[in-house]
């Protein structure tokens, strides 16, 4: 079964009161409309102790927006995954294009991160995504394919059930250009074909691919009704609280 999420990628915003407030609002939100999509929220890693206590026995759920590729140790600055769970954390962000570009982060590191995630019971969010020199030099299916494939390779089959892929074409992040409904489709369909090939077809129908890439209360739904596509990860529409609801009613 493939679930419906919405998903909002705070990354480095919001000051920890204006945080909590904006968690409390979208709980609140929630119980009175009930959503058919799940909702995720991934705030920055010094508020989840908080917005779990915050959040405990509603329907969002609090995911980190990255977890370390190490178990611990010597790695200043780093969160690793145990650290993330002992707080109540069960879900992370992983291979955000912001995290491949400014901290070099490549696929088989990023599968490090997964593998370790699966480990301690806990789930990604798979980040994968296409730059704009891709695209025009047309190898933007190779590039997916290869972030998709090298990041699952060494994951196992019983640990892929329920996984959460999203597609961020990294040309339309933060630059209010999104992908067409098609071009989103297109590239959904051919990741869980990817996906498919290399676990199966029960996996990829049980997994849900979100686009993410200046989603808004305006284009949300012509994305959403795509076949493929199973929601959406939201950066700056997800800061505030009726564009992120807007965009959670349309799924
Ligand atoms: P925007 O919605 O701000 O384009 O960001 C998308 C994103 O990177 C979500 O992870």
């Amino acid at each position: 079964m493939r679930r419906k999420i919405v998903a909002g990628n705070w990354k480095m915003n919001l000051t920890f009161q204006e945080a909590k407030e904006l968690a409390l609002r979208l709980n609140t939100w929630v119980k009175a409309n009930k959503p058919t999509a799940e909702v995720i929220i991934a705030p920055t890693h010094l508020y989840l102790e908080q917005l779990n206590k915050d959040l405990k026995n509603s329907h969002i759920t609090v995911a980190s927006q990255n977890v370390s590729a190490m178990e611990n140790g010597a790695y200043t600055g780093d969160v690793s995954a145990e650290q993330l769970l002992s707080i109540g954390t069960k879900m992370s962000i992983v291979g955000h294009s912001e995290r491949r570009a400014y901290h070099y982060e490549q696929d088989k590191y990023i599968g490090k991160k997964i593998t370790h995630l699966y480990e301690l019971g806990m789930s990604p969010i798979l980040c994968v995504g296409e730059k704009l020199e891709d695209r025009d030099a047309g190898k933007h299916f190779d590039v997916v394919q290869e972030q998709v494939t090298v990041a699952l390779e060494r994951q196992k089959e019983e640990d892929l059930k329920n996984l959460i892929v999203a597609y961020e074409p990294v040309w339309a992040i933060g630059t209010g250009k999104t992908a067409s409904p098609d071009q989103a489709q297109e590239m959904h369909a051919f990741i869980r074909k990817t996906i498919g090939a290399q676990h199966g077809i029960s996996i990829a129908n049980s997994t849900s691919i979100l686009y993410g890439g200046s989603v808004n209360p305006g284009n949300a739904r012509d994305l959403f009704e795509q076949y493929d596509i199973d929601g959406g990860l939201v950066g700056g529409a997800s800061l505030k609280l009726e564009d992120f609801t807007t965009i959670i009613s349309a799924n």
